[in-house]
């Protein structure tokens, strides 16, 4: 069965569970791993099997849990290189290090780490979450956070490793893996196509998901639509689509004028009247399912969303395909299954 469910979207955090097989990933993870933890637990997942993390763009919405809680898993965390450099940086920004001097201090850590005593103690993995329990026996698959993920660091081996506290280091993650956009992947059951979106952030990316013959479009955070997006949005059966503000209440709304130029840039976010646009004349009309996300709660109105979206898929709404739903900042949404 495959398994799609909406934990949070909107700019106080972005998250997605996505099962097929046997594998379940999480698409962002910009929830404290605590509300995360309790928004799986809410939507009837369990935390504990997932597999990795997969992570769309740096921005804060999308990545504030991604330490704490790829730690407490021990899974690895797929990013684009220049994604998770940019991650690094944001962690880091007092340091101003161009990659090599990044590299450089991660050999000197690594030369720290064994020099110091081994340790037998079974304290668990501090973190900036101190009231949460660690989950699984994480510490027995840990490998390094390095640029080549096949390179594991030897002072972290099962036998004598403990990772960095993330006061020492908070980039450590059990381990990094890197994908292209354009380069489709696989993450054990499920095939993941990353495609290029236009947005203020390094590398940022929207994916194409297909696991059992089911295959879910993934853009959020895109200024516009354009062509080699629209091309990825085809033969859906789910597609979540960004649905951000409604054009006047941005223009009247409470932001200044530097931010809403940024939201209404073409690398800011689609606004209803975008997502309409796509919606009435390049979407196919095939997905089972479409969900409206990252709503802002300043610039928008659920009803408005809603009501510009109905009107743009006029005449498609059947018994079987675009079933319409908005996708929420402060719950999950119920799973859709197929
Ligand atoms: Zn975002
Ligand atoms: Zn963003």
């Amino acid at each position: 069965m495959v398994r799609f469910t909406v934990l949070a979207s909107g700019s106080r955090g972005n998250c997605t569970v996505l099962s097929g097989g046997r594998t379940r990933i999480l698409v962002d993870a910009g929830l404290s791993c605590r509300e995360l933890f309790r928004r799986m637990n809410l939507a009837g997942e369990d935390p504990a099997t997932l597999n990795a993390i997969v992570i769309t763009h740096e921005h804060q919405d999308h990545v504030n849990g991604i330490a704490v809680t790829a730690r407490k898993l021990g899974i690895p965390v797929y990013f684009t290189e220049a994604t998770h450099r940019a991650w690094m940086r944001w962690l880091s920004p007092r340091r101003q290090m161009t990659y090599a001097q990044w590299l450089e201090m991660c050999r000197k850590q690594a030369a720290e780490r064994r020099a110091e005593p081994e340790s037998d103690s079974s304290e668990s993995d501090p973190s900036d979450d101190p009231g949460e329990e660690p989950v699984g026996n994480a510490a027995q698959s840990l490998v390094p956070n390095a640029p080549d993920p096949a390179a594991p660091d030897p002072a972290l081996d099962a036998s004598s490793g403990r990772p960095p506290s993330l006061k020492e280091d908070p980039t450590w993650l059990p381990a990094v893996e890197y994908f292209e956009a354009g380069q489709p992947f696989s993450i054990g059951d499920i095939c993941l196509n990353p495609f290029t979106i236009p947005h203020d952030a390094a590398d940022p990316v929207g994916f194409i998901f297909s696991a059992e013959g089911v295959r879910m479009g993934f853009a959020t955070d895109l200024g516009y639509i354009p062509p080699n997006v629209k091309e990825q949005l085809r033969d859906l059966d789910l597609l979540l689509l960004e649905s951000n503000h409604d054009l006047e209440m941005l223009r009247d709304g409470p932001y200044p004028w530097s931010v809403k130029q940024r939201v209404l840039s073409r690398v800011g976010h689609l606004s209803n009247d975008s997502a309409s646009q796509f919606l009435a004349q390049d979407y196919d009309g095939q997905a089972a399912w479409i969900i409206l996300g990252h709503l802002s709660e300043n610039n928008n109105l659920p009803e408005l969303a809603r009501v510009a979206a109905e009107r743009a898929l006029a005449g498609r709404a059947s018994l079987l395909a675009n079933h319409l739903l908005l996708a929420r900042q402060h719950e999950p949404l119920s799973s859709i299954t197929f």
